[in-house]
């Protein structure tokens, strides 16, 4: 990379997220790490400090709320410029039978894994035409590709960002920009945690790994790897893709 670029990653302050933050930040890029959480958004920037890289928190926003986003934006170009790397990440889980499903808990994960990455590519591609080149890449789930029950909410939310991912990619691939969508498998992180605490996993998470054929969970940094290939300049001819990572789980 020529020169510093900035990236904005939501959901930055925890499990993926994190991990992306940091890589991107190891990569070149100028982060800017958004979260709902403030001292966890902080935290990680603090970490890219620490590692001598540049990173600035944007906590406290929900990313839902598009008041609330349009501002952080704002807030990123005036720390750091154009953003010209969006790497959708935040997501909220749900667990669910079909026919418990409140319209409210639909709305919400709705709201926070669809209209939220739809909000922020709004906002941000003008800054990737203005600058011929972008890198969008939304974090869906591979329960999207061969569904799940009981997460039927959530699994619509997230097959709902491949369909949105694969537009953009043709839509915006004649200004330099490119789309893609990474459906994590089976990662480490607190959301996995909490699900193996809830009883929802059916056995723990080590359990679980053992059915996958590497035979190990994935690692938020496994995610971090292929978003930074992603956003790279060489990979300027992959678009539109969905880039599985799972550990052979699905394919
Ligand atoms: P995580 O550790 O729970 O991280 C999610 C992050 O998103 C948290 O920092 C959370 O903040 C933030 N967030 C949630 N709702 C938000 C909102 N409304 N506004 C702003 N930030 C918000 O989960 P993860 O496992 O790293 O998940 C990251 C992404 O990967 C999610 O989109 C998830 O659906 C997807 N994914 C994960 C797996 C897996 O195996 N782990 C599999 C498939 C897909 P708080 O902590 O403050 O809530």
């Amino acid at each position: 990379m020529t020169e510093r670029r900035t990236a904005l990653v939501t959901g930055g302050g925890s499990g993926i997220g994190r991990a992306i933050s940091r890589r991107l930040a190891a990569d070149g890029f100028a982060v800017a790490v958004l979260d709902l959480d403030h001292d966890s958004a902080k935290r990680v920037t603090e970490e890219i400090a620490a590692d001598g890289h540049e990173a600035s928190a944007f906590g406290g926003v929900d990313v839902s709320d598009r008041a609330a986003l349009s501002a952080a934006v704002d807030g990123v170009r005036e720390r750091f410029g154009p953003i010209l790397v969006l790497v959708n990440n935040a997501g909220l889980s749900g667990f669910r039978p079909f026919l418990k499903i409140s319209e409210a808990a639909w709305d919400k994960i709705i709201a926070v894994n669809l209209s939220a990455p739809f909000y922020l590519t709004q906002a941000v591609l003008p800054d990737m035409i203005a600058a011929k080149w972008g890198r969008i890449v939304n974090i869906s789930s591979s329960s999207a590709q061969g569904g799940q029950q009981y997460m039927t909410h959530y699994v619509s939310s997230k097959a709902g960002l491949i369909g949105m991912t694969k537009s953009l990619a043709l839509e915006f691939g004649p200004d330099g920009i490119t789309a893609n969508t990474i459906p994590p498998g089976f990662i480490d992180t607190p959301m996995m945690r909490d699900s193996e605490r809830r009883g929802l996993l059916g056995g723990s998470v080590e359990d679980n790994a053992q059915r996958i054929p590497v035979r190990r969970p994935g690692t938020p940094e496994d995610i971090a790897a292929a978003t930074s290939f992603l956003c790279r300049d060489e990979a300027g001819y992959i678009t539109g893709q969905i880039i599985g990572v799972n550990g052979g789980r699905v394919t």
